[in-house]
């Protein structure tokens, strides 16, 4: 089982992700928590070259394409052999990250994104997407609280808003696959919401 978790910054997803492995877990299965741009060496560093604010001229395509480079590290050295393995994948954004970042964010195009990424997620999409759903005036407000500098801090507010209307694109478009989760309740609220959610699919 592949799950992803998607959603502004500041909505919580992190947090969530962490208390959803521990009750996987405890349920007796085998959980690998992963995350975007990331969760390989490689991928790893070539998260640092894109948040790096040192690179604050980086060409909006440059960044896509590395967004898609560090992703098909990712699924072809954990994400694949994990699921093949029967485990369960719970993985910090995906490819509708890119999609909506890149491609409604910095309007390089939806099609353009996603040509980009077929060649990187080489056919595996997550079974289930949990979608968190928090205006961008909070999520904004999260973040700063959270002291994580990185490159998209000086984003406008519009930036903000165009990614949350993306979202919200994506979910109508895929409405199989992402579930929205209301991200302004509290901690124990949003994780009782996915439990509920996972017990079903499981
Ligand atoms: O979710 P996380 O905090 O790891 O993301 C790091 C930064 O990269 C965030 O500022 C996020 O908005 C940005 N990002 C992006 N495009 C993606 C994935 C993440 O701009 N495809
Ligand atoms: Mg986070």
């Amino acid at each position: 089982l592949f799950i992803s978790f998607e959603g502004p910054d500041g909505a919580g997803k992190t947090t969530q992700i962490k208390m959803l492995e521990e009750y996987l877990k405890n349920k007796g299965y085998d959980v690998v928590l992963t995350r975007e741009p990331g969760g390989t060496y490689i991928s790893e560093q070539i998260r640092k070259v894109i948040l790096d604010v040192s690179n604050e001229n980086m060409n909006y395509m440059t960044e896509a394409l590395l967004y898609a480079a560090s992703r098909a590290q990712h699924v072809s050295e954990v994400i694949k052999s994990s699921i093949d393995e029967g485990k369960i994948v719970i993985c910090d954004r995906f490819v509708d990250s890119s999609v909506v970042y890149q491609g409604i964010g910095r309007n390089l195009g939806i099609d353009t994104v996603e040509a980009i990424n077929k060649f990187a997620i080489d056919g595996c999409m997550p079974h289930v997407t949990f979608l968190f759903k928090i205006s961008p005036e909070e999520g904004i407000r999260r973040k700063s609280k959270q002291g994580e500098k990185d490159r998209l801090e000086n984003e406008k507010i519009d930036f903000h808003k165009r990614v949350y209307k993306g979202y919200e694109e994506l979910r109508d478009k895929h409405v199989d696959r992402i579930q929205e989760i209301d991200a302004e309740k509290t901690i124990e609220e949003i994780h009782e919401d996915i439990k509920k959610r996972i017990d079903d699919i499981l």
